[in-house]
């Protein structure tokens, strides 16, 4: 079997030259053994996985040395290109390729250990929503929260992976723009797109960051309208919100189910329904450089002394900002928040991330770490 002979197909499921490669060295080792078949995860439910391959979706489950082998965070999940032993009715997955992205979170088991919520994700757009102002009454300090929202953009860049803003339900407000002005100057050097599922405003914007090829995943609290969205981008009529969703007699919630769907424009979606505990994964491998609050490293950047622990230090470009109100003292107190869950989550990690850690520590993470006994930011 040669791979490029059915490249152009698997391209528009997000095949690049990074998985091309690794296809063609497992084929050619695999000469004479039973054939395999490439093929993208697209949904995963109870060790049971859908995989979008040229022969069709195929169901499969992880081959037995796969289970032994890999932990938790390992295995295969939503978006993971995959070797599959098809069989009838469940195939059997012989092997995961290497990733080009993970993004991960802090266990919901409470674990020291990570979880992988998808494989190979090339944007994140963190979404959440407006609401109603009856008769001028502004509740969107209740519903618009940058806190919220740094939390969702830190993950992103935990996992390295570009990350904007989609505030939706704009259909809400008479002026919806007006209405995230404020929201904007709290979350500097981030994009806002401003949607409505409802209606379509901006949807095409929406839609223009999602090229043949590429990956997004919708990351948000429930009720914010991920599954609208997606619905929206996929073109398709709203019965499919209601319709993912299970009661179990003790109130509606969402499946855990997480799936990824091709948009007829050709890019991808990923939505992520129960997304509730959220604590981004510390990543001490990735040089991802930074806080992920661009204001902030950009500013401890032009501070005079390149270790500046922005204390009593003359030329401390952070304390400046700070003190003529540039930077928000909310803003930057949620950084250190962060920055200490991050460093508490890496002292519970294995020794070797620990000591990685330490070495790419940099001023802002010392920074932070000193000021710990200072009040807490709201969250
Ligand atoms: P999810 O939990 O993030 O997937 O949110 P849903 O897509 O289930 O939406 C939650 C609720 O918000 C539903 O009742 C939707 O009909 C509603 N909704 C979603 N998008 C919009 C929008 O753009 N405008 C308005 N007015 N309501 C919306
Ligand atoms: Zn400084």
């Amino acid at each position: 079997m040669s791979v490029s002979t059915f490249s152009s197909e698997l391209e528009a499921l997000g095949l690049t030259p990074f998985f091309r490669q690794q296809l063609l060295l497992a084929f050619s080792e695999r000469a004479n053994a039973p054939p395999l078949v490439a093929g993208r995860i697209v949904c995963e439910r109870r060790g049971e996985y859908d995989v979008a391959t040229l022969e069709g979706t195929l169901r499969a489950t992880l081959r037995g040395r796969l289970v032994h082998e890999l932990s938790s965070d390992e295995r295969p999940t939503v978006g993971d290109w995959v070797l599959v032993e098809p069989a009838d009715p469940v195939g059997r997955i012989h092997e995961r390729l290497e990733r080009q992205s993970v993004l991960r979170r802090v266990n919901v088991d409470g674990s020291s250990r990570s979880q992988a919520l998808a494989a190979n994700v090339d944007v994140c757009f963190v979404v959440c929503a407006l609401a109603h102002d009856e008769a001028g009454h502004h509740v969107l300090g209740r519903t618009l929260n940058a806190r919220r929202v740094e939390r969702y953009l830190s993950l992103a860049h935990e996992s390295s992976i570009p990350a904007l803003v989609v505030v939706n339900k704009a259909d809400l407000t008479s002026e919806p723009e007006a209405s995230v002005s404020d929201f904007r100057r709290e979350l500097p050097g981030v994009e806002v797109l401003l949607v409505s599922a409802e209606t379509g405003h901006g949807i095409t914007e929406l839609r223009s960051r999602l090229v043949p090829g590429t990956t997004g995943v919708l990351l948000g609290s429930s009720g914010v309208g991920k599954s609208s969205l997606t619905n929206r981008l996929l073109e398709r009529t709203a019965l499919r919100t209601e319709s993912i969703r299970e009661d179990d007699g003790r109130g509606r919630h969402t499946t855990t189910e997480r799936q990824l769907e091709l948009l007829p424009s050709g890019g991808m979606i990923i939505d992520t329904p129960g997304l509730r505990e959220l604590a981004p994964w510390a990543n001490a491998d990735a040089d991802t450089g930074g806080s992920g609050f661009a204001d902030v490293d950009e500013l401890a950047s032009r501070c005079r002394f390149g270790d500046c622990q922005h204390r009593d230090e003359p030329g401390c470009a952070v304390r400046a900002a700070l003190e003529d109100g540039s930077l928000a003292t909310a803003r930057l107190e949620h950084a250190r928040k962060l920055e200490r869950e991050r460093q508490h989550q890496l002292m519970r990690s294995d020794a070797r991330l620990r000591s990685e850690a330490k070495k790419k520590h940099r001023a802002l993470s010392r920074f932070v770490r000193d000021r710990v006994k200072t009040k807490r930011g709201d969250d």
